[in-house]
């Protein structure tokens, strides 16, 4: 066999199926007939009623093969590796989802009495406490949905803090080039001016910084480690830089799994941040399902947070509304209750010792890889990284190559491939962040795709790729005009 059919696996797998639609799939036997609409037929207006139906009619066994062969198609961190930098796709213990489904937390309903739930509430409040604890900050709310509804949120609290000091002219937030585009579009979304911090040597230019601030800047919205894997070392500088022109810095927490247990926000002088509780405390995400983003402030930020937040008097635990400044609700209910509780499940199961391990490992596993790479490919800047790091295809040896195709290549090595062109300041990139939870042979894995395909015939991996169902999929036009339906299909055959 060759290196390239030893590691596929995966590829191969999915070229064995050519899976029809349902709606292509000639039944074996006849479904269940839909008996007879007991509604009257003119309660519905006659303008809106269907006249015909036109569903497949497909016995059960079909339908469980389908879906079943379209999920063997599918590729997720139970299957292997998922690198993709900035997203922190780590393996999810399974406990933490049997914990968020049992029915005492599954099964209540959010207008409960407070005094039916207190068991939840718990949970909840030992949350808080925990995210207070890890990060350095005074105050948590579990509201926000995600990681950039986390963001908006914590520039909303930002501006209620300059307004309820009738600081007005405060308009600007900085954003520095490493940034994720959530940020420059989260302060944009709350109305501020974004003004853009170039870097030096992949971290934020002090000069440029002290530049641009001034009494117009309402804060800073910084990411460490940015998203380059590196450490801001000028990180106190840049918070007190910010501070002195009377701004707020605002942590992005995506890349806390870099350092948690390790160092704390609060502690480097940061006012408020979100947690990607998806991304930090192992929740499947993108589409492996929802996320959850709190927010953390410091002391004189905490009457500032949306409500509610959890708090307990006498042992007994309640939904607290009652903050002075709060910028009120962001989200129905009390925000993504599921993923927090599988957060919390998490935190239980590891305890301090174990999440000081999770940035320990991260930080080795991405040293690792990039040790082994940074000879063959691009890598620009600075050499420690944290928990990830990005390459550059554009390389001597990559001559031809974008990273796009190598990007597709690994797909034919049964490797998912890294985020590509992010972030934007290094050309061609590919971020790769392993996350703690892969093993060393899944880490070599990895890395011998990548030097065998620095080593291949260039047309080979041009032409990437070779072993999957769908291969080059027009980019552009899937942006433009996307086919999502089956009509859509339909018309377009
Ligand atoms: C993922 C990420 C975000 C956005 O978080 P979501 O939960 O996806 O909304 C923001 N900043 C960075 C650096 C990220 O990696």
């Amino acid at each position: 066999m060759t290196d390239e059919k030893k590691a596929v696996g995966i590829g191969y797998r999915q070229a064995r199926y050519q899976e029809p639609l349902l709606f292509e799939m000639e039944a074996s036997a006849k479904g269940r007939l839909i008996p007879d609409c007991p509604i009257e037929p003119d309660i519905v207006p006659k303008n809106l009623a269907r006249t015909s139906l036109d569903l497949p009619e497909l016995n059960e066994v079909d339908v469980i093969r389908h879906y079943t062969r379209l999920a063997e198609m599918n590729y997720g961190v139970d299957n292997g590796i998922y690198p993709l930098g900035s997203c922190t796709m780590k393996y999810n213990p399974k406990v933490c989802e049997t914990v968020a489904g049992m029915p005492g937390f599954a099964e209540i309903h959010p207008y409960q009495n407070e005094e039916t739930v207190q068991g939840i509430l718990k949970c909840l409040y030992e949350l808080q406490e925990a995210l207070k604890e890890v990060s350095g900050m005074a105050g948590v709310s579990l509201q926000p949905m995600a990681g950039a509804h986390g963001e908006f949120t914590g520039i909303l609290v930002i501006e209620a803090y300059h307004r309820a000091r009738n600081n007005r002219e405060r308009d600007e937030i900085l954003v520095p080039d490493t940034a994720h585009g959530t940020n420059p579009a989260s302060a944009a979304m709350v109305g501020y001016k974004v003004i853009e911090i170039p870097s030096k040597d992949g971290c934020v230019d002090l000069d440029a910084l002290k530049a641009a601030v001034g009494e117009k800047t309402a804060g800073l919205m910084l990411t460490n480690p940015n998203t380059l894997g590196i450490f801001e070392k000028d990180i106190c500088e840049v918070a007190k830089i910010v501070h002195d022109a009377g701004g707020l810095v605002y942590y992005d927490g995506a890349n806390l799994n870099a350092i948690i247990g390790i160092c704390r926000p609060g502690d480097m002088g940061f006012d408020v941040l979100h947690f990607n509780l998806h991304k930090t405390f192992a929740t499947p995400h993108g589409g492996g399902g929802p996320g959850s983003g709190p927010i953390g402030v410091r002391e004189d930020l905490v009457p500032f947070l949306p409500v509610p937040v959890v708090s307990v008097e006498d042992g007994v635990y309640y939904l607290d509304y009652d903050l002075e400044h709060t910028i009120g609700k962001v989200s129905g209910h009390f925000g993504n209750i599921g993923v927090c509780i599988k957060a919390w499940a998490y935190v239980k199961l590891l305890g301090g010792k174990g999440l000081r391990d999770v940035g320990e490992m991260s930080v080795l596993n991405s040293n690792y890889m990039k040790d082994l790479l940074k000879g063959t490919f691009g890598f620009p800047h600075r050499d420690l990284r944290k928990h990830e790091f990005v390459l550059s295809a554009k390389c001597p040896t990559c001559e031809g190559i974008k990273a796009l195709n190598i990007a597709k290549r690994l797909l034919d090595y049964g490797v998912h491939p890294p985020t590509i062109y992010f972030p934007l300041i290094v050309e061609e990139a590919m971020m790769f962040e392993p996350t703690e939870t892969e093993p060393k042979k899944e880490l070599d894995r990895v890395v011998e795709a990548m030097l065998a395909i620095a080593k291949e015939d260039k047309q080979i991996v041009l032409s990437a790729p070779h072993s999957v169902k769908v291969s080059k999929v027009d980019e552009t036009l899937a942006a433009k005009d996307p086919i999502l339906s089956y009509k859509g299909l339909k018309a377009h055959k």
